[in-house]
């Protein structure tokens, strides 16, 4: 029963008995059993308490066991808790209708799917079919979710096992100064070269043969590299000039999470696709989805869309999502974000740069940061190879655990990502299990 699966020693037996984790070689992990979560914190089999600076897999945007959201939960279970896509449903309805209300532009129709790789699936053959093209562009540096076409799309090195180039998708550089592939020096530089670079590979793979070009807003697991003034919209213009579709994936850095509703909104762009997930409702049920342009929209009137989900606007799911939204309107809680990063995160990660020489480069926005970590601050050599991990990484992360501190974590880079929610004192608290666990290990 539920009572014995509770406790943590045989929740732990029975995972590594039946189990089978992500991303993983099974054998050698360890997954840390969590038996509860409150707010910005979660405790673990033995009973300690973690500050969650990852949100998870950031997706905690209001934390964990939000009175609302649970309630909200809970009422739909008792009222109804299923109900297959082809009928109408009033908590689907609000759902869409909230989202609809906070994307930018006419993004007013959304398909709504189970997360944020079947958003991206959909949002591609949705431009496939608009356009009559199949290409895809897509960034190095990128992460769009595990299924074939998704992970194909992805920038990383989770890419390559799966890539047996079938799929129609082409990577090209997207803006990174600190690394820059262009040999850029300022922002301005970085903007303008990456821009004639997609340009260039725009006209080289030809502009007739291209449905979409599908970036992150603002990359997130790559790195949070937020773009140079200008970017997004010299993209926007390339897009237009070619009838290719703009898809932002704004499944980590929507929802507030950047310090606006949407990423976009920074650069004031209009994508013609966005796809959704995590934050949309804390990610307390799975949910994810595509906001659908009306001139996209239009091509679907009278032309069946050829793809489904069974469980597509989910009523448990999309009564989180307008418990998610209603909390984060009544609450200012985009504000709230944008204040954190700006006021507490941003200040205290860039006086650890000060004090620490491992620190190559603070960047992001909202509750939204990376700290690249190098071995050389001339070189910028990076802490950990790209796509692996160092014994200094490590150390790193087992410092922050030990302090009490989950950090998220790719190759050289730590992000600081908690809760939207997270109050001033928690991120300084946070901040200071850092320092002290980079300090124990410089
Ligand atoms: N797109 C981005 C930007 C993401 O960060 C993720 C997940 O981390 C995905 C897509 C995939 O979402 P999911 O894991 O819900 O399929």
């Amino acid at each position: 029963d539920l009572a014995s699966a509770y406790d943590a020693e045989r929740a732990y037996e029975l995972d590594r008995a039946h189990v089978f984790h992500s991303w993983s070689a099974q054998a050698e992990i360890s997954p840390m059993v969590i038996t509860r979560g409150r707010g910005s914190h979660v405790w673990d089999g033995a009973g300690r308490q973690y500050l969650d600076f990852s949100s998870q897999l950031v997706f905690t945007n209001l934390g964990h066991q939000h009175p609302r959201i649970v309630a909200a939960i809970q009422e739909q279970a008792g009222h109804l808790a299923t109900v297959a896509p082809a009928f109408a449903n009033g908590t689907r309805s609000e759902a869409a209708r909230l989202i609809a209300s906070h994307t930018p532009g006419d993004l007013d129709h959304v398909f709504f799917t189970n997360g944020g790789a079947d958003a991206n699936e959909h949002a591609v053959r949705m431009a496939r079919l608009h356009t009559g093209r199949h290409k895809v562009l897509t960034t190095y540096r990128s992460y769009h979710g595990g299924t074939e076409l998704a992970v194909n799309m992805t920038g990383d090195p989770r890419r390559w096992a799966s890539d047996h180039g079938s799929t129609g998708t082409v990577h090209f550089f997207g803006p990174f100064l600190y690394r820059s592939s262009f040999h850029a020096t300022t922002e301005a530089e970085e903007c303008q070269r990456a821009l004639a670079h997609l340009e260039q590979v725009v006209a080289l793979e030809g502009p007739s043969t291209i449905a979409a070009i599908v970036l992150e807003a603002i990359p997130g697991t790559a790195g949070i590299m937020v773009p140079p003034p200008g970017y997004l919209a010299g993209v926007r213009e390339i897009c237009d000039r070619h009838g290719i579709l703009l898809v932002a994936d704004e499944v980590m850095s929507g929802f507030g999470r950047s310090g606006r509703w949407f990423a976009v909104e920074h650069a004031g762009v209009t994508p013609d696709l966005l796809t959704f997930a995590k934050g949309v409702n804390s990610g307390y049920v799975p949910l994810g989805g595509v906001a659908i342009s009306d001139a996209v929209h239009a091509t679907f009137a009278h032309r069946s869309y050829p793809g489904g989900l069974t469980y597509s606007g989910h009523p448990l799911a999309c009564a989180a999502a307008v418990a998610t939204i209603r909390t984060m309107e009544d609450e200012d809680v985009v504000g709230r974000a944008e204040r954190l990063g700006a006021e507490v995160i941003g200040p205290g990660l860039r006086a650890l740069a000060d004090k620490h020489e491992r620190i190559g480069e603070v960047r992001g926005t909202g509750a939204f940061w990376a700290l690249e970590l190098v071995s050389d601050r001339a070189t910028r050599e990076p802490l950990a190879p790209y796509g692996g991990s160092s014994p200094e990484m490590a150390a790193i992360v087992k410092g922050c655990q030990e302090r009490g501190m989950l950090p998220f974590v790719n190759f050289n880079r730590i992000h600081v990502v908690p809760p939207l929610t997270t109050t001033d004192e928690e991120a300084r608290e946070g901040l200071a299990v850092l320092d002290e666990a980079l300090s124990a290990t410089a």
